[in-house]
């Protein structure tokens, strides 16, 4: 595989070692920032440009073009705080904790420049309080740097429950806010997101971290490590059936095969699992596929947050998406109908087929599940499960038929290859 060689985001931490600030500036070199107020509004407008020359699009999920995204909250001139996000309620990713336990400063410069952008006076970091590793780094770090120079900007850690949908961007604001840790509901997508009397403006902690590295070597140095339109190298975490689970650092546009071989998968893959227990599953012919939106498009994939699960032929698939569908279930902030009624009603038709029981046509009403859930969640966290169902099904046809003809398929019984947590339960949402 080629190596990434342009600017990294886990430079310096080879060996699981932590950049203090020293390091960290002897890593990276300094941070460009504006000398005071009169210069951030050019400034400002030239950090979009290199970020929409650099093609960097979020890391958290969504794949947005951050330049857009930056650009229009530097266009309104809305006082703004900064919210920088580290909750990673996702499971299987692990990508943002190992950004914050060994590069926090990174994370941190992001951040800096986000608040000069948007001339913000604070910035308040977000991580799952069950997080204690990336909470103590990120502690200590802002200890090592002392508050930033010259511009009155206070940074602060909030620490929300941990919980699969408190990451959510509105759930996230509404703790900040005062409120508790559940999406709220916007009928009308973007909404404007406020804390106390200001735009929130919310940025996950890679795509944070990348925006420090285009501060300081500019959008087409950090573009020549992509591919089309996307740049940059990103974060992937590997699980499922590999040797060697764990957090690497990729050049958009590699090969998913190439990524996949540096966690030693076991077996042949049958299925991946792109971008999380709400992502899309893909068959084998995804391997020679470039990791970066276009890349993925024509197999029907998607990078989402990084993750990338491995299943081969010891899994059974309808299991594993029943097992996933049911902790998904679990998870919900349990104020909308599809998550109320919806999601424990899909889990149980997968159960059934799981189980190899088709009374009554199971997989109709299974399918007409998915078809009433789709589409009609104050957030994205039932429609992520009825796309990993769906294309899971696709994936692991053969497995379907097997299990809808009441025979076991070749893998039943098998144990999962999944890192599926206990539910969060009655743990409180404040
Ligand atoms: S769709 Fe589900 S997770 Fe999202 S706000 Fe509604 S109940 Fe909560």
């Amino acid at each position: 595989m080629t190596e990434p060689n342009g600017p990294r985001l886990l430079a310096g931490t080879a060996g699981g070692h932590r950049l203090d600030f020293a390091e960290h500036v002897a890593t990276h070199g300094s941070l460009p920032l504006p000398a005071d107020r009169r210069e951030s509004g050019p400034w400002a407008k030239d950090l979009v440009a290199q970020i929409g020359l650099s093609g960097l699009i979020g890391r958290g999920g969504g794949g947005f073009p951050t330049a857009i995204k930056l650009g229009g909250a530097v266009e309104g001139r809305h006082r703004t705080t900064v919210v920088i996000d580290v909750m990673e309620g996702e499971p299987a990713a692990q990508k943002d904790s190992v950004l914050a336990a060994f590069s926090p400063h990174l994370i941190l410069d992001g951040a800096e420049v986000l608040a000069a952008a948007l001339s913000a006076k604070e910035v308040k970091i977000a991580v799952a309080a069950d997080n204690p590793a990336a909470k103590g780094s990120l502690e200590a770090a802002l200890a090592e740097r002392g508050q930033p120079r010259g511009r009155g900007l206070d940074m602060s850690i909030g620490t929300p429950p941990g919980r699969y949908v408190a990451g959510e961007e509105s759930a996230l604001v509404h703790w900040l806010d005062g409120g508790d840790s559940r999406p709220t509901y916007r009928p009308s997508k973007p909404a404007v997101l406020t804390i106390g009397r200001r735009r929130a403006y919310v940025e996950n902690a890679e795509t944070t971290a990348a925006l420090a590295l285009i501060a300081r070597h500019g959008g087409a140095a950090y573009a020549a490590q992509g591919w089309e339109r996307t740049g940059g190298t990103a974060l992937v975490t590997i699980s499922g059936a590999v040797d060697s689970p764990g957090v690497h650092e990729v050049a958009v546009g590699t090969p998913l095969g190439q990524i996949i071989a540096l966690s030693q998968p076991t077996g042949t893959p049958t299925g991946i699992l792109l971008g999380g227990y709400g992502g899309t599953f893909v068959g084998p012919e995804a391997l020679t596929s470039p990791w970066s939106p276009e890349g993925l498009r024509p197999v029907g994939g998607a990078p989402g947050a990084g993750v990338i699960i491995v299943f081969n032929e010891s899994s059974c698939g309808v299991t594993e998406i029943s097992r996933i569908a049911d902790w998904m279930a679990r998870e919900s902030a349990g104020q909308c109908g599809p998550c109320v009624f919806g999601l424990p009603a899909l889990a149980e038709d997968l159960a059934l087929v799981a189980l190899g029981r088709n009374k009554g046509r199971i997989d109709v009403r299974l399918h007409a599940h998915l078809d009433i859930i789709a589409g009609r969640g104050a957030c994205a966290h039932p429609d992520g499960v009825v796309r990993m169902v769906r294309t899971g099904l696709s994936v692991f046809r053969k497995d379907v038929a097997a299990h809808l003809e009441g025979r076991r398929c070749s893998c039943a019984g098998a144990p999962s290859v999944l890192t599926l947590p206990d539910n969060a339960g009655e743990l409180a949402w404040r």
